[in-house]
């Protein structure tokens, strides 16, 4: 693989990545329930200005708007075939907006099915899934791959082979963990160590968590999974823990400054590249970039 100047870049200082796009999509008309992801082809408007907003908050890289847009995940809201046109779309649109020396991650999250023997899923079926999304996101011209927020190791490795085989650029993982009393599992019940471990066995050049955690217990997650590699370390927590607010919609605990006061933290436990996740928005970026450039980015 050549070098990447992301892999570079992350070797000199902390990266910031960037925060939730679901909500922001909502903040400008996307309906409860409604698929963020054909957004890219009917809003792209709006699509383009979240990531326009994120690289101005100070974003090193913002991902895609294709979480959902695996052949699986879609074909849940009848879009399956429309998978490679949506994934193009969207990787199109991040990329009009990149400024130079910045970078567009091509965005893959889960396909909300389960493996067998708890789903009815093969292996097999969830790398060709994970395939016709990877191969139009690289086609389009992303930068890297971003699989993220991952519940099952075995799903993660799937979509890190698809990615593989449909460019020759680097691909980033990270998984989603509960805290338990013994140490940070996912819900299928895979550890820290065990996803750090197989991580490296492929050769991922950098990996971590995000989602579900807020920033003290991800960096507690970071500080477990850096007892275990050397490699670049990803973390992305969300800004707090949910509650419904009013209108029914999820309210984060977290103010801009209580999640940005756990950022150093995230640094401290080994994170080389952060951003956030769920309840988070260009401004919370935005104070985390300068907690960045105060520690020397
Ligand atoms: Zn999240």
């Amino acid at each position: 693989m050549p070098v990447s100047p992301l892999l570079e870049l992350i070797a000199r200082r902390p990266v910031l990545l960037d925060g939730a796009l679901g909500t922001e999509l909502m903040k400008r008309g996307l309906g409860h329930g409604q698929s963020p992801d054909i957004w890219s082809v009917e809003r792209p408007d709006a699509v383009r200005d979240v990531h326009r907003s994120y690289f101005e908050a100070g974003s090193d890289a913002v991902a895609t708007n294709t979480f959902g847009a695996s052949v699986l995940k879609l074909a849940a809201a009848g879009l399956g075939p429309r998978c490679a046109e949506i994934n193009g779309a969207a990787a199109a649109l991040a990329l009009s907006v990149r400024p130079a020396g910045r970078f567009v991650a091509g965005d893959i999250g889960p396909t909300g099915k389960f493996l067998k023997p708890q789903g009815e899923h093969t292996e097999d079926e969830f790398e060709a899934s994970f395939a016709v999304q990877a191969r139009a996101l690289a086609g389009a011209g992303v930068d890297f791959f971003l699989i993220e927020t991952m519940y099952d190791l075995r799903e993660a490795l799937c979509a890190v082979r698809a990615c593989r085989a449909a460019a020759e650029i680097p691909v980033f993982a990270t998984m989603t963990f509960n805290r338990t009393k013994r140490g940070f599992f996912t819900l299928m019940g895979d550890s820290a160590a065990a996803c750090v471990a197989a991580f490296e066995a492929l050769d991922v050049p950098a990996f971590g968590a995000n989602c579900t955690l807020t920033g003290a217990d991800l960096a507690e997650a970071v500080r477990e999974m850096r007892a275990h590699t050397a490699r670049p370390l990803i973390a992305q927590p969300n800004a707090g823990q949910p509650a419904i607010g009013p209108g029914e919609d999820l309210v984060y605990s977290q103010d801009l400054e209580a999640f940005a006061a756990d950022v150093p933290r995230l640094l401290d436990a080994g994170a080389n590249l952060v951003g956030g996740c769920c309840g988070t928005t260009p401004d919370y970026i935005r104070r985390a970039a300068e907690i960045l450039k105060s520690r020397g980015r």
